[in-house]
């Protein structure tokens, strides 16, 4: 049996954080306001994994209120998501995901964030794309004040 998942996850940019993107530090003179480290990419991914076993969102299970997740590190928190997967019984075919940001280009970390999140999610680099647009000039992307994150992730009961 398959299960697909849709996540989403917006993050405001600003001066003094680091900009943290499926696991990897990114080069920026902003980053991601958030109570974790504000990674998008992994919270979308995350957020897909649950909404595939109808287990939620991100902020269910890890509440911002919760001082345990203040600059969690965000692919432990799809590791311990992983984890609950694999009590229901399933396991993750492929994973999709595209980041929006209007600067820097992304290009440089695609292979280092799809190795990263091969890792945590336990299968195949192949099964595992990422991909960066940028909003060109246009909306809260393309003005530079935030990065969006979109993925959809196939769930198998094994
Ligand atoms: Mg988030």
């Amino acid at each position: 049996m398959f299960r697909v998942g849709i996540g989403q996850d917006t993050h405001r940019l600003a001066q003094g954080r680091p900009l943290v993107l499926g696991g990897v530090l990114i080069e920026s003179e902003r980053g991601a306001e958030g109570h974790s480290d504000a990674d998008a990419l992994s919270h979308a991914i995350t957020d897909a994994i649950l909404g595939a076993m109808c287990e939620g969102d991100l902020g269910l299970h890890f509440p911002d209120r919760d001082p345990r997740w203040k600059d969690a590190d965000s692919l432990q928190l799809l590791g311990r998501v992983m984890w609950l997967a694999g009590e229901r019984g399933y396991r993750v075919v492929n994973v999709d995901a595209t980041v929006m940001l209007e600067e820097p280009r992304l290009r440089p970390y695609i292979q280092q964030m799809r190795e990263k999140l091969t890792g945590v999610l336990g299968i195949e680099i192949d099964c595992v794309s990422v991909k960066a647009k940028t909003g060109e000039g246009l909306d809260a992307v393309g003005e530079r004040l935030a990065v969006v994150a979109q993925a959809v992730v196939l769930l198998e009961r094994m």
